[in-house]
C-alpha cells in the first residue's frame, strides 16, 4: 500500500511536468526568447533580489519563455543556479539552468542534475565554462573540468533513458528523467582553424543528443548566416537561438581587448558605440535598437528564438526589443548591411553572396598550409607501429605486456620509462587514459587549461588559447593544422572521447592501451586478453 502511494506520487509528479521552454524551442511557429540573469557573489544582495523582481516582470510581459541564469559568470563564485532556477520554478516561471563544467565533477554535475529534475527544473544549458577567475576565497579555485559540454550531454541522454549502473553487484536502472540539453558553439572566430573546431565539437554535441544550440555574443551577420548554413547542409534539424547581447561602450571596449573571452566585438563596432555614447542618453537608445534590429535578424534568418542578455537591463527594455525587433522582421534583409563586422582577415566557411551580404551555398577557400612540426611526424610513425592492432610488433608485444602487467616491479619500470619518454616529448601528466592520439599529439591534460578532449572550448582568441593569450597556441588549433598537413582535419569530429578515467591515473598508458583498459582501447574494440585457467580460478 505504502509503495503504491509513493508510486501514485512518483507518478503525479511526472504528469505535472509541462516544459513550456521545451514546447517554445521546439515549436517552428514560436520565436522563443531567453532572459539571461546573472546573479552575483552571496546570499543577501541586491543582484539576486533582482533577478527575482526580472522573474515576476517577465510573467506579466507573457512573451518571454524561460529565464536563464548564469553559473559562476566570468568564473567568479555566485550564489548557485541550481537553487535559484528551483526558487524560479517555485514562482511559475520555466528556467533555464547555466552548468558550466569549470567547477564540478562528474558526480557533482550527475547530483546536482537529479536535484533538478527531483525540482522539478529540466532545461539545462551545458557549458564548458569561463577559466577561474583569481576572485575565489584566498585565491584562485582549483580548475576542475572532468567532463566536456559534450559528455555532459552524454551523461543527460543516459539519464533520460533512465541511468543504468551498479549496486550491491546487481544492475539496476533509475526512473528516467525529462532533462531538455542545449550547448553553445561560437561561429565568430578568425581563424580558419578556430571557426572549424567550433563546428567538428558542435556535431558531436549534437550527436550526443543536444536539443537546442544558442550562439556565443557576436555581431557579425554572416556568421549568424554561416552556422545556420552548415547545420543545413550537415542535416541537423536542431533549433538556434541567437545571442542579442545588449551592448554598451564600456562592455564592448572589454570585449573587443579579449577580456571577456569568446565575446567577438570588433573596432569598427566599438568606434561606433563611441559615437553612439556621446548622446545625452549613453547610446543608451541606440543598444536598444541594435539589440531589436539583432532579434529581427535571427527571426527573419531561420533562428528558433533569441537569448536576451546584457547588465542591467530591465523588463521594460526587453519588451522594447521584443516588440521592436518582430515590427522589423518583416524586412529583415534590409538589416544585413548593419551588421556588417567582419574580423581581419576573418575565416568564413562560404563564399560570401554579394546580392544578400550572406552566403552562397559554395565553400570557400581554405588557403592555410601548415607544416606540421617534427615531433608529430615522428608521433604518427611510432603510434602506427606500435598501436595498430594489425601490425606485428604490436602482436609480438602483447604476450610481453601481459607479462609486464602482472609483475608490480616490471610495471614500475615502464612507468619509470614511459613517463620520462612523454614528458619530455608531450608534458605528459601520466593520467594513464592517453588522448594524445585525439588531439593530434597534443597533450590536453598539459596543454589545455580545461582539458578538453572533444574540441575547443569558446574562449579562443586569434588562435590563441584562452587562458595564454599571445603565448600558446590553443590545443585544438594546432590539432587542426597538424592534421591539415594530412587532409585530415575532418577526422576532429569522427568521434566523442570519454572524459578521463581517473581509475588509471598515474598507470601506463601504453599498457592499459595492449590490456585493453583506456578509452582508446575501447574504442578500437582492443578486448583485454583472454585469462588463463589458473588466473581465471
Ligand atoms: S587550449 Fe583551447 S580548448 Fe583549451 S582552454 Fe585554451 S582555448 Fe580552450
Amino acid at each position: 500500500m505504502e509503495v503504491l502511494k509513493l508510486t501514485e506520487k512518483i507518478d503525479q509528479k511526472l504528469g505535472e511536468r509541462i516544459n513550456s521552454l521545451k514546447a517554445a524551442i521546439l515549436d517552428r511557429n514560436t520565436f522563443c526568447v531567453t532572459w539571461e540573469q546573472i546573479p552575483g557573489r552571496g546570499a543577501f544582495e541586491m543582484q539576486q533580489e533582482t533577478v527575482f523582481d526580472n522573474v515576476a516582470k517577465a510573467a506579466e510581459i507573457g512573451r518571454i519563455h524561460a529565464i536563464s541564469v548564469t553559473d559562476n559568470p566570468g568564473g567568479n563564485p555566485a550564489i548557485s543556479t541550481e537553487m535559484l532556477c528551483a526558487e524560479i520554478k517555485k514562482l511559475g516561471t520555466e528556467p533555464l539552468v547555466h552548468l558550466a563544467c569549470r567547477d564540478k565533477n562528474r558526480s557533482q554535475i550527475e547530483s546536482m542534475l537529479y536535484g533538478l529534475a527531483a525540482s522539478g527544473v529540466r532545461n539545462i544549458l551545458a557549458l564548458t565554462g569561463d577559466y577561474p577567475s583569481p576572485e575565489g576565497f584566498e585565491g584562485k579555485p582549483k580548475p576542475v573540468f572532468d567532463m566536456d559540454p559534450v559528455n555532459v550531454v552524454r551523461l543527460v541522454e543516459a539519464m533520460n533513458k533512465g541511468l543504468e549502473h551498479f549496486a550491491m553487484g546487481k544492475k539496476v536502472r533509475l526512473a528516467p528523467t525529462e532533462l531538455f540539453v542545449g550547448v553553445c558553439v561560437s561561429p565568430f572566430k578568425q581563424l580558419e582553424s578556430e571557426v572549424m573546431a567550433q563546428y567538428y565539437k558542435l556535431k558531436k554535441k549534437i550527436e550526443a543528443g543536444a536539443r537546442f544550440i544558442i550562439t556565443q555574443i557576436g555581431y557579425d551577420a554572416r556568421k549568424y548566416h554561416e552556422l545556420l548554413q552548415w547545420l543545413r547542409l550537415n542535416r541537423f534539424d536542431i533549433p538556434v537561438l541567437a545571442n542579442v547581447y545588449v551592448l554598451p561602450y564600456s562592455t564592448a571596449k572589454l570585449m573587443n581587448s579579449n577580456r571577456i573571452p569568446g565575446c567577438v566585438v570588433t573596432d569598427k563596432l566599438v568606434a561606433e558605440l563611441a559615437e553612439e555614447a556621446k548622446a545625452l542618453d549613453k547610446g543608451k537608445a541606440a543598444r536598444l535598437l541594435r539589440s531589436a534590429k539583432l532579434y529581427a535578424l535571427a527571426k527573419g534568418m531561420g533562428y528558433a528564438g533569441a537569448h536576451i542578455g546584457g547588465h542591467g537591463i530591465t523588463s521594460d527594455m526587453v519588451e522594447f526589443i521584443i516588440t521592436k525587433g518582430e515590427e522589423l522582421a518583416k524586412d529583415w534583409e534590409k538589416l544585413v548591411p548593419e551588421f556588417d563586422y567582419p574580423q581581419p582577415g576573418g575565416f568564413y566557411l562560404f563564399e560570401k553572396d554579394p546580392k544578400t551580404g550572406l552566403n552562397t551555398e559554395t565553400f570557400s577557400k581554405r588557403p592555410s598550409k601548415p607544416s606540421p612540426p617534427m615531433i608529430y611526424r615522428f608521433s604518427r610513425l611510432a603510434h602506427v607501429t606500435l598501436f595498430e592492432e594489425k601490425s606485428w610488433v604490436f602482436k609480438m608485444l602483447r604476450p610481453v605486456a601481459c607479462w609486464v602487467d602482472r609483475s608490480p616491479r616490471a610495471r614500475r619500470v615502464l612507468e619509470f620509462l614511459e613517463h620520462m619518454a612523454k614528458t619530455a616529448l608531450f608534458h605528459c601528466l601520466n593520467c594513464g587514459d592517453c588522448a594524445l592520439f585525439d588531439v593530434a599529439f597534443v597533450c590536453p591534460m598539459s596543454q589545455c587549461p580545461k582539458n578538453q578532449r572533444n574540441g575547443a572550448c569558446g574562449g579562443s582568441y586569434q588562435g590563441w588559447c584562452e587562458v595564454y593569450p599571445n603565448e600558446k597556441k590553443c590545443v585544438w588549433v594546432q590539432a587542426y593544422d597538424r592534421l591539415k598537413a594530412y587532409g585530415e582535419e575532418k577526422t576532429l569530429g569522427d568521434y566523442i572521447v570519454p572524459p578521463c578515467n581517473w581509475e588509471l591515473w598515474q598507470t601506463s598508458s601504453w599498457l592499459n592501451f595492449y590490456m585493453g583498459r583506456d578509452h582508446t582501447a575501447k574504442r578500437l574494440g582492443i578486448r583485454p586478453p583472454e585469462k588463463k585457467g589458473a588466473e581465471r580460478a
